[in-house]
């Protein structure tokens, strides 16, 4: 048995996000020349906070069709159960490891509990041996991976990308970072925001605090 942490990668964002959506936004008002003071580009620090400040508004006017123009790709380790969580959100793409294809025959990662209860990790610990040896053993035997993965805890390891518009992020992230989630969800949620949040500091940040 190996443990792994949870972890969140961005691998792919829309370049400039806050920048594409308020341009596209203005269109609606016909305002693309109020996208930059006397500065070159729109980007000085004036522009920044004046694109914060329109953004946010069109996300408290529920607005918020013009968040659906930039997307962002994550790589996830994270364990089954929150998989079997997250691909519950239809509005992503998603790719994960193959329990059908993939042999852990050096070892099942597994990504630990949060452990509510300090005493239920030696039942935990216990459980994952049963598991790993019976799920060895039956590759001894012949079985293929996808047989032995019957075996398999749900906290077994797995690696996902997952692909969704800013939009569905903060929809995926209000559900996931909430009180009542599942606390392995939440604390990846958590990895997720602190990857959008400089990208669309209006739309992202401070969103935990909001829930
Ligand atoms: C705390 C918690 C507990 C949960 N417990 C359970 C459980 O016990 N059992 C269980 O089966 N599931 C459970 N779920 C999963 C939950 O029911 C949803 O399937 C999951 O959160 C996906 O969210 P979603 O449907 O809002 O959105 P997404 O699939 O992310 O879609 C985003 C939004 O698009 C719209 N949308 C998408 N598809 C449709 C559609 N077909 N029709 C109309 N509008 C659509 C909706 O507005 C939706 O909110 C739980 C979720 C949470 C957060
Ligand atoms: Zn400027």
């Amino acid at each position: 048995m190996r443990e792994v942490e949870q972890s969140a990668e961005l691998v792919q964002c829309t370049p400039d996000a806050d920048w594409l959506l308020e341009r596209i936004a203005r269109v609606c008002y016909n305002s693309e020349d109020r996208m930059r003071c006397d500065c070159p580009d729109g980007r000085c620090l004036r522009c920044r906070k004046r694109r914060d400040g329109f953004l946010a508004g069109l996300r408290r006017r529920g607005h918020e069709s013009v968040f659906e123009h930039a997307s962002a790709t994550f790589r996830l380790v994270t364990d089954r159960g929150i998989t079997h969580e997250l691909v519950r959100h239809r509005l992503a793409s998603y790719t994960q490891s193959s329990t059908r294809y993939i042999k852990y025959d050096g070892g099942v990662p597994v990504v630990r509990p949060l452990f509510a209860a300090a005493d239920g990790e030696a039942a935990w610990r216990a459980a994952m041996a049963a598991a790993e040896s019976a799920y060895l053993a039956m590759l001894a035997a012949g079985s293929p991976p996808q047989e032995a993965r019957d075996v398999l805890p749900t906290c077994a390891a797995a690696t996902i990308f997952a692909t969704a518009n800013f939009r569905e992020w903060r929809h995926i992230l209000r559900l996931r970072l909430a009180m009542d989630a599942h606390p392995k969800f939440r604390s990846l949620a958590r990895l997720i925001l602190a990857g959008l949040s400089p990208r669309c500091p209006a739309y992202f940040a401070g969103l935990e605090e909001e829930i």
